[in-house]
């Protein structure tokens, strides 16, 4: 199988490819805008720039060798790092560069079976600094077959999500300083301002936005076959991100993972909603009492149904996202909602945010978070 085709970006396009043709493209690029949006693939499109043997002002030819091993992720000189989960036997650290190296084989092996599969995990990751000693490493040794090579470093925002993470950063932060020509490399970031600053600063940034909803349903449509409407929701939902679309299809019989979330925030915004406060700690309570982390896009999406909330409220249904739920949130909206309720609400889910992101029991976050909201809305 090959990476999925690259959507949209046209103007990014163009401008990376002009930069090539006239010798200007810099050897350390930050790529950044939102999740999803396709960051990485774009840094694999420029890997085929850089190798192919017939590039033109448009961009690489699609056609010729360098490009088409590109584009099954075999190219010998592209190398892909994305964050991982912290392996579980370490040992050493040449044991835990080892087993991470092995896990990045096997993320990859996935990207090439899998290429339209959602990436959306709950798993906590990190660009562990075994990662990029493997990686400095490698960058240390010219290209195997051609005169470049080019490292992907996809989601760099969490090379200081982890302990031991400065370090890593740091140890980046030396081979980004003097790359060795013909050795390029790309940041991927939803997140660049919690880059280090000494690492954003050795990049040239360049921005890739949200794509319109109709490129992306279509998208759903063309490469998955997915059911017109279907993708059309999905699209709407992802706001602009093929990405984040993905995660809203079906998997299989399942809900895919961003629309079970999704549904969860919902039962979570109702049960605050409801005069049973028995509810609400029941609710809290069927969650883990660890790994609050996981809950941040859980958060999100109940911002996404307060902001839907507020909306129904002033009758403006066609600003709802959560269409499937426009007759509920427009009843709901009728009910007994207090008039600042939704704004307000926003506010203390923004605050159980910044606590998700410390290390809090989710169980006691959420139950007080529930607490709070029934009052706010209700009284
Ligand atoms: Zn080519």
């Amino acid at each position: 199988m090959t990476l999925p085709p690259l959507q949209g970006h046209h103007t990014a396009r163009e401008a990376v490819a002009r930069a090539w043709s006239r010798g200007r493209l810099p050897q350390v690029l930050l790529l950044h805008g939102p999740p999803g949006v396709g960051k990485q693939r774009f840094a694999h499109w420029i890997g085929q720039l850089l190798v192919c043997l017939t590039p033109s002002e448009a961009g690489p030819c699609g056609e010729c060798r360098e490009c088409r091993l590109t584009e099954r992720v075999e190219h010998p000189d592209i190398h892909w790092y994305v964050p991982l989960p912290r392996p579980k036997k370490r040992g050493t650290p040449e044991r835990e560069a080892e087993a991470l190296e092995e896990l990045r084989a096997g993320w990859i092996q996935e990207a090439r079976e899998r290429p339209f599969r959602s990436t959306w995990s709950e798993e906590v990751t990190g660009l562990h600094l075994g990662t990029i000693r493997n990686l400095n490493r490698r960058a240390r040794t010219p290209p195997g077959t051609g005169p470049r090579q080019l490292f992907i470093i996809a989601d760099a925002e969490q090379l200081v999500a982890q302990e031991s993470a400065q370090e890593a950063a740091n140890a980046l932060l030396k081979t980004l300083e003097e790359p060795a020509p013909g050795t390029h490399f790309i940041l991927t970031s939803s997140e660049p301002g919690r880059l280090l600053p000494t690492i954003r600063s050795r990049a040239s940034g360049l921005h890739l936005p949200a794509l319109p909803g109709r490129d992306v349903a279509t998208f759903l449509v063309t490469f998955l076959e997915a059911d017109p409407e279907v993708a059309e929701r999905a699209a709407r939902l992802s706001g602009g991100s093929v990405g984040r679309a993905l995660g809203f299809l079906p998997d299989g019989e399942e809900d895919g993972p961003l629309e079970r979330i999704r549904k969860e925030a919902f039962h979570l915004v109702r049960s605050a909603l409801s005069p049973r406060s028995g509810d609400r700690f029941a609710q809290a309570l069927a969650y883990p009492p660890s790994g609050a982390r996981g809950l941040l896009e859980l958060l999100g999406f109940m911002e996404g149904w307060l902001r839907d909330l507020a909306a129904a409220m002033v009758g403006a249904g066609d600003r709802v996202l959560n269409q499937d739920a426009l007759k509920w949130l427009t009843k709901t909206a009728q009910g007994g909602i207090h008039p600042t309720g939704p704004a307000r609400a926003l506010n203390r889910v923004e605050e159980a945010r910044l606590q998700a992101s410390g290390n809090v029991n989710p169980q006691l976050l959420l139950a007080g978070l529930l607490m709070d909201l029934h009052q706010i809305l209700r009284e």
